[in-house]
């Protein structure tokens, strides 16, 4: 995947060397490549937010209204980049999480479950239309909340958002033909678990297929990135989607569980850790929910001496890099053959070094904030672990903002397999560089993961690409490409990556009963 470039007009580069004054040079649009290390800058681009209406507080939605929690208990969500309070979130417990389920059954029973799927398309068309409206100002918030980088909020959560509810209002009056031969029946009640990483496609991902399948849903956020959600629940009441239909709750871990453990649920779709993946599965044995687990990934980025290399570099780098390397599908695994180790370490360390770091609302910034401490520690605690395995850290120069939570990007080389940096998900900027020699090593190596979620293959050869994909155990291959999502296309994983597609028609199975 290319570097999405910032849309403005002009580069303004800003001279450190010299003759000791400031020159400012214009740059056309054709250098913009040019690798400038750390002797040029741009000149700052910050995306207007004064405009940006943030509430003091945000209550839960409930049946259609915001209501208070209550035991009348509420947290900060901040920005990680300034670590600036930006509002006080409402914090849900068993009792306000019954009141959502309550209300969604009820929406169930007497609006939802009777609607045509026609008139449940209408909805999500119009809500789908009300994001592109709303699209930039949901994006600086998702930047201001989160830490990621507008330019990727932007140019990739809100159209791909967007373009879910479009895709799954399209299959609303379409089930019987997406299943030809069965008759597929909507489940009930969705309870929907999402993290932080990409906020609001995580909710576009769980909400648009569970609605167009007929079930209403009770929906939780992740406690660092709630204010989105709450945006969104404006816009189903412009929608005027019926009381009840969507609910949701903020709150942690123990809102969750009172949402998975609630005895009228349905259908749980959780999106995160493997460790409450685990947990999860564990609360519902034996009960009749329906369950499908995202969890994390360790995904590997093959790298032929066939291939483009230039092209190949900048791919990875977007690969891991992208969105802090917090995604699930990172490519966070390099496995290089050997004939081109030197170079293609070279241009990692070069690449690197010029991607920027700092502001998230700056439309030139590559590398956001830091999602929270807790995941600054943690990616702190890991790299620690690389370097006393005796790994060999690289790292950009970047100078990090003195407030906030900052990772420059960064990658080790001799790395083995056994290391817990080759072994355990990051999920943050670091790459773990490995060689191979033959494709069925590359292959080995690639798969010797307890994970299976995505996976990425660069090489000249087509007929290399199809051999290598059918025997890598990822739910999603990339062929010369990394990290492209689109809402026709099924996403999930393999073994501990968890079960269960989202996207496509495959995404709306779990949503339905088919006999
Ligand atoms: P997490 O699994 O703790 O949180 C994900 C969601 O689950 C949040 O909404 C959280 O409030 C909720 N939750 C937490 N405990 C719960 C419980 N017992 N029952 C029900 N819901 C519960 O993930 P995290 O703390 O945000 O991040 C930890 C790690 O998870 C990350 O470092 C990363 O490795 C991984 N992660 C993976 C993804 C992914 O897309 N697969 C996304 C985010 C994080
Ligand atoms: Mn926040």
């Amino acid at each position: 995947m290319a570097r999405r470039k910032s849309s403005s007009p002009q580069l303004i580069v800003l001279s450190k060397d010299g003759d000791g004054h400031d020159r400012r040079v214009a740059l056309p649009a054709k250098d913009r490549r040019l690798n400038f290390g750390d002797r040029w800058e741009y000149a700052p681009a910050p995306e207007a937010s004064n405009y940006i209406q943030l509430k003091k507080r945000y209550e839960l939605f409930i049946n259609g209204r915001f209501v208070r929690p209550r035991a009348g208990k509420y947290f900060y969500s901040i920005n990680p980049a300034t670590e600036e309070k930006l509002a006080q979130i409402a914090e849900a417990d068993a009792y306000d999480v019954d009141l959502a389920v309550k209300a969604a059954r009820r929406a169930y029973d007497n609006v939802w479950s009777k609607l045509s799927g026609r008139e449940r398309g209408k909805y999500l068309y119009r809500i789908a239309r009300l994001i592109q409206e709303k699209s930039r100002e949901l994006a600086v918030l998702e930047t201001m909340d989160g830490g990621k980088t507008i330019k990727e909020s932007r140019d990739v959560d809100l159209p791909l958002v967007a373009a879910h509810f479009f895709y799954y209002a399209g299959w609303a009056d379409k089930l019987e033909y997406a299943f030809p031969g069965r008759s597929p029946r909507s489940l009930g009640v969705a309870g929907q678990i999402i993290p932080w990483n990409f906020p609001l496609l995580m909710a576009a991902w769980k909400l648009a297929p569970a609605l167009a399948c007929g079930n209403t849903v009770v929906l939780k956020p992740a406690e660092t990135t709630s204010i989105t959600a709450m945006h969104l629940a404006e816009i189903f009441q412009q929608a005027e989607l019926p009381d009840g239909v969507v609910n949701i709750v903020t709150g942690a871990g123990e809102t969750g569980r009172a949402l998975v453990d609630h005895p009228k649920i349905d259908k749980i779709a959780f999106t995160g850790s493997t460790e409450v993946g685990k947990r999860i599965l564990k609360s519902i044995a034996g009960t009749k929910k329906k369950l499908t687990l995202e969890l994390g990934g360790k995904a590997a980025n093959i790298i032929f001496e066939d291939a483009p290399i230039d092209q190949a570099v900048e791919g990875i780098i977007s690969g891991i890099y992208f969105n802090q390397g917090h995604v699930c599908c990172a490519g966070s695994r390099l496995f290089v053959q050997e004939g081109i180790f030197a170079p293609v370490i070279r241009k990692l360390r070069d690449r690197i070094s010029t991607l920027r770091v700092g502001n998230p609302l700056d439309k030139n910034t590559d590398i956001g904030a830091i999602n929270s401490k807790m995941q600054l520690e943690k990616i702190c605690e890991l790299v620690d672990s690389g370097l006393q395995q005796g790994a060999q850290l690289v790292q950009s120069p970047a100078r990090l903002p003195s407030k906030g939570y900052w990772y420059p990007p960064s990658f080790f080389t001799g790395v083995t397999a056994s290391h817990r940096i080759a072994q355990e998900e990051i999920f943050g900027p670091v790459l773990s560089v490995m060689t191979f020699r033959t494709p069925e090593e590359a292959i080995e190596r690639a798969n010797n993961t307890p994970y299976g979620l995505s996976a990425g293959v660069w090489t000249d050869k087509g007929s290399k690409i199809f051999k290598i994909v059918n025997k890598l155990r990822a739910g999603v291959v990339w062929a010369n490409t990394y990290n492209k999502f689109d809402p026709t296309s099924p996403f999930g994983g393999y073994k501990e990556s968890g079960f269960g597609r989202e996207g496509g028609t495959h995404g709306l199975m779990p949503y339905l009963a088919l006999d």
